[in-house]
């Protein structure tokens, strides 16, 4: 039975088990064991902002890193037409992916027009796969944003397709204003990534995150996007953390519905 198969396959490959700890262990003797990962965002900055200093510790640690923007954030400058905000958006990206030391990836869907179709999610998973990743992050699907919402339900089509033959990590962007119900189940210290993540959202110029003072603006004090870094922190205790939910049920996407 396919759906049988499809289980033993992701059961004996045992990327599904690779943890945050394990790709974040530093040995003083050992060579690390390169991974590939993936960070999927509904926009330009998504990625960094709910991850940056996760990615920052990642590469640091060896392994491979690509940002796949889903949207080219086509909407996000107010007097600029979708083709030319998309065309600054995307050098801004690649300028935050060279502070990070990412690759990026982009889907090229439209944002605030995104659809979820069989087509684009046959094109998305052609993407994703091309990666080869062993980890993917991606949103947390309760956000008040859409493009987030189907960038995640792609991902997670994505990986259930694939037999769940890598792990996957949900992330929270400015959780009480655009994630919700968030309750992690994986935290990163980032205390000592925080002033490079900065520094690569900084990069996104035209969406006003940083300020000329190197600070969050206070607009990004709005929607608690310091805040959510810091309370993490506390919740790890240190001084800033970055928190996933991992996503478990291995079953899922696997076995055939019982009829
Ligand atoms: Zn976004």
């Amino acid at each position: 039975m396919h759906t049988r198969r499809a289980f033993v396959k992701s059961a004996l490959g045992g990327a599904g088990l690779l943890s945050l700890t394990t790709l974040l262990q530093a040995h003083p003797t050992q060579a690390v064991e390169k991974r590939k990962i993936v960070v999927v965002g509904g926009h330009p900055d998504d990625p960094e902002c709910g991850a940056g200093g996760t990615i920052l510790l990642l590469v640091s640690a060896g392994h491979e890193v690509t940002l796949m923007y889903f949207t080219n954030g086509d909407e996000g400058i107010a007097d600029k037409s979708h083709e030319e905000a998309a065309a600054i958006r995307k050098k801004e990206c690649l300028e935050a992916c060279k502070i990070l030391g990412a690759k990026p990836l982009f889907v090229d869907q439209v944002d605030g027009e995104s659809v979820v179709s069989n087509s684009e999610m046959a094109r998305f998973q052609k993407l994703l796969w091309n990666e080869k990743p062993h980890v993917v992050f991606t949103h947390w699907p309760l956000d008040s944003h859409k493009d987030h919402q189907l960038a995640s339900v792609l991902t997670m089509q994505a990986w259930m397709e694939a037999s769940q033959s890598f792990a996957l990590y949900f992330y929270e962007v400015c959780t009480g204003y655009q994630s919700f119900l968030f309750h992690p189940t994986d935290y990163v210290d980032i205390s000592e990534t925080q002033a490079l993540k900065m520094k690569a959202l900084a990069c996104h110029a035209s969406q006003n995150i940083i300020g000329k003072d190197g600070r969050y603006t206070p607009m990004m004090y709005a929607c608690g996007q310091p805040a959510m870094e810091d309370f993490r922190g506390k919740e790890l205790g240190v001084t800033f953390a970055e928190a996933f939910i991992r996503m478990t049920g291995r079953g899922m996407g696997t076995f055939a519905v019982p009829s």
